[in-house]
């Protein structure tokens, strides 16, 4: 069923990530309706996702209902919604909302849809080393970390062996990006720090973190001088850091990796986590099969200069799944191109030239190493240590949205950083084990579709997989 006709332009825009939520915002004062169509009800800080996985900060801090976010918006409507088809010729969106079929008309569309993550063709990787795009993907982890811990002091306590227990303490991150050295950072800092007195039969201190990468330097996209200074500190941290190891399979057990000559070895550890790459969501190909055009390696659609497709300056692709100039995915790109189509549609309401072109201002580039040490580039000024701890701390906070999360985060960083304490370490079955479980019980999508209403012989949800 189509949505009804609306006497005003309908802009719709699929994502409530940096870009769909900014480009939303945008449009606050035009005489437009806006809709944000987006899979998750809520917008998402992915940059702090490694301080859900590690007891840092709640999901609520970095995840705020999108409709909250938008509530004093008056033109503005938010929907729960798997966007599943775009016909560009009808000018519809096609969405699935836990089986409910829905079709929305549009004026004009901002996709910002992002990326999913990438194992590089090996997805049978993700059950043994998850990624980091949701907030499932951080409580799973989380349940991961803390519950290895737990493990490794039964195996203690019960006198297993030396390799078995060593096995629970070895935590490895695939990928030396900004994530991958964050993520690393802060297991070591959870051993060392966090986790020192609270067990008996185990000494957190001994546990192992390796972080990994094929490429043969730590932290690519940064200036040389800041990638050797960020590889010394990481080895400080007690982080071994191994280089031009390529992951050529994973298991429950640990990991085979592959050197630069072909030589094979074997890391034996029970907890990986996957920090290594990711792929344009597949709706960039759907457009770009209508369009005529060919997605790049990393999944991405061409776009104009304006941001628009070719032939249809209707519809605008921003952030992470566009290609243009070789802009990188990084959240100031998706929010500058959100805020630049949104302008572009102003502009044509009021009749105006459109089709100016998108003009990149980048802002600088950092990453957190561990507590009180970081690194930044700012045009030609390169900052490390303290100074660009604190630089990253004011950034992060400013972008974080929503002033409650802003306080309680600044609170939960001094309990962290000043402390050694972490607010958020409960970890339950259901984060570790839901995700698998629902996925192999299928009736729980139908159940959720329909409602026990209409199959009164079951009222009841599917048992859960014990
Ligand atoms: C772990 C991690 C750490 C990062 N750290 C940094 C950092 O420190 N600094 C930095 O600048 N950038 C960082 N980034 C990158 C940054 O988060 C992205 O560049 C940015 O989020 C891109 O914004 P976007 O709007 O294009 O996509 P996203 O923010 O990913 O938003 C995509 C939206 O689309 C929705 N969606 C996707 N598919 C569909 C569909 N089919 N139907 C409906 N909705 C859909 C999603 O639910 C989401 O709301 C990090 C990314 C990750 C994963």
């Amino acid at each position: 069923m189509a949505s009804t006709a609306s006497p005003r332009p309908r802009v719709l825009i699929i994502g409530s990530g940096f870009g769909g939520l900014f480009a939303a915002q945008a449009l606050k004062r035009a005489d437009v309706d806006v809709t944000v169509v987006a899979r998750t009800s809520h917008h998402l800080f992915q940059p702090l996702l490694y301080q859900v996985a590690t007891g840092i900060l709640s999901p609520g801090e970095i995840a705020p209902p999108t409709r909250e976010v938008l509530s004093r918006q008056r033109n503005a409507e938010v929907l729960l919604g798997e966007v599943i088809e775009i016909d560009l010729a009808a000018r519809e969106v096609h969405t699935d909302t836990l089986g409910l079929r829905r079709r929305h008309r549009y004026d004009h569309l901002i996709v910002a849809a992002g990326t999913n993550q990438s194992w590089f063709g090996h997805d049978e990787f993700a059950d043994y080393a998850p990624g980091m795009k949701s907030i499932d993907d951080a409580l799973e982890l989380r349940g991961r970390i803390f519950g290895a811990y737990e493990l490794a002091e039964l195996a203690a306590a019960e006198g297993r062996s030396a390799e078995e227990l060593s096995r629970l303490m070895t935590f490895v991150v695939i990928g030396a990006g900004p994530t991958g050295v964050e993520m690393a950072g802060q297991l070591a800092e959870l051993a060392r720090r966090t986790l020192r007195r609270d067990f008996r039969h185990i000494d957190p201190e001994n546990a192992r973190v390796i972080l990994l990468d094929a490429a043969p330097t730590v932290l690519g996209t940064f200036h040389e001088s800041l990638r050797g200074k960020a590889e010394r500190s990481l080895e400080q941290l007690g982080i071994q850091v191994r280089l031009g190891a390529m992951v050529v399979g994973v298991d429950a057990y640990g990991l085979d990796v592959e050197d630069t000559d072909g030589n094979r070895g074997r890391i034996e550890a029970f907890t990986k986590v996957w920090a290594a790459g990711v792929a344009a969501s597949p709706l960039a190909k759907v457009l770009a099969d209508q369009v005529g055009l060919q997605v790049d390696k990393q999944g991405r659609i061409p776009v104009e200069r304006d941001l628009t497709l070719p032939g249809h300056p209707e519809v605008h692709v921003i952030g992470d799944m566009m290609a243009l100039d070789n802009l990188p995915g990084v959240a100031q790109v998706a929010i500058q191109g959100g805020r630049h189509a949104a302008a572009e549609i102003r502009r044509a309401l009021r009749g105006e030239r459109t089709g100016q072109p998108f003009h990149y201002k980048d802002k600088g580039n950092m990453a957190t190493i561990s507590r009180f040490r970081a690194i930044a580039e700012v045009g030609r000024i390169k900052v490390t240590g303290f100074t660009a701890w604190v630089m990253w701390l004011v950034v992060h906070l400013l972008y974080i949205i929503g002033f409650k999360s802003q306080v309680t985060t600044l609170l939960r960083w001094a309990v962290s950083f000043i402390g050694r304490g972490r607010a958020e370490r409960t970890i339950t079955q259901q984060q570790v084990l839901a995700r698998l479980a629902l996925q192999e019980t299928p009736d729980v999508h139908r159940w959720l579709a329909t409602g026990p209403t209409e199959h009164p012989e079951d009222s009841r949800p599917p048992r859960r997989r014990e």
